[in-house]
């Protein structure tokens, strides 16, 4: 699935960040192979004028979501940190618009749209179709996407641009077909 991108279209890279990559806190088997995917998307964005996003998980040092405070993920991406940094291999144009998550202490959000303004930026921006991309598929993603169509835009998934983690086996095909 490839196509031309547009001034109607956004390219939205989920959390693609070193804490989700291999030897990050909280790595996705294999996350950083959307990366090559994903730059190619990158410069078909460029190319055709089209937005490009970046959401990026951007946590407190104590956050509700990490197991210190009873959560159920390992402290990951905390706000400043190398781990929360998006990949340096991801060739994001300054161009693009980042999208923080997760911000405050007591509250997580999977999806780019939960508690950011990210759907009034794209609406203002003009855009229509949603392309997305990243990690983890059965998580940030997955909710990202739901959420998107849920506030009326028509979401593409790029397939290949995504990586699950898989908690419990088969997430990733689980959370493909609620897409
Ligand atoms: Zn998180």
């Amino acid at each position: 699935m490839f196509r031309e991108l547009g001034r109607g279209d956004a390219l939205l890279i989920v959390d693609v960040q070193n804490d989700f990559c291999p030897g990050g806190a909280l790595p996705v088997p294999g996350g950083d192979r959307v990366i090559p995917v994903l730059n190619r998307w990158i410069a078909a964005a460029r190319e055709g004028k089209a937005r490009i996003y970046a959401s990026r998980d951007w946590h407190p040092p104590d956050h509700a979501s990490f197991q210190a405070q009873g959560g159920p993920w390992p402290a990951h991406c905390v706000r400043d940190t190398a781990g929360a940094r998006v990949h340096a291999q991801l060739e994001l144009p300054d161009e693009a618009e980042l999208v923080d998550k997760g911000i405050q202490r007591d509250r997580d959000n999977y999806s780019a749209f939960d508690e950011t303004d990210l759907s009034e930026r794209l609406r203002a921006a003009g855009v229509q179709h949603v392309w997305v991309g990243g990690l983890a598929q059965d998580y940030c993603v997955l909710a990202t996407v739901l959420d998107a169509i849920q506030a009326g835009f028509d979401v593409h998934l790029i397939t290949e641009a995504t990586r699950p983690v898989e908690v419990h086996p088969g997430d990733g095909q689980r959370a493909l077909d609620k897409m």
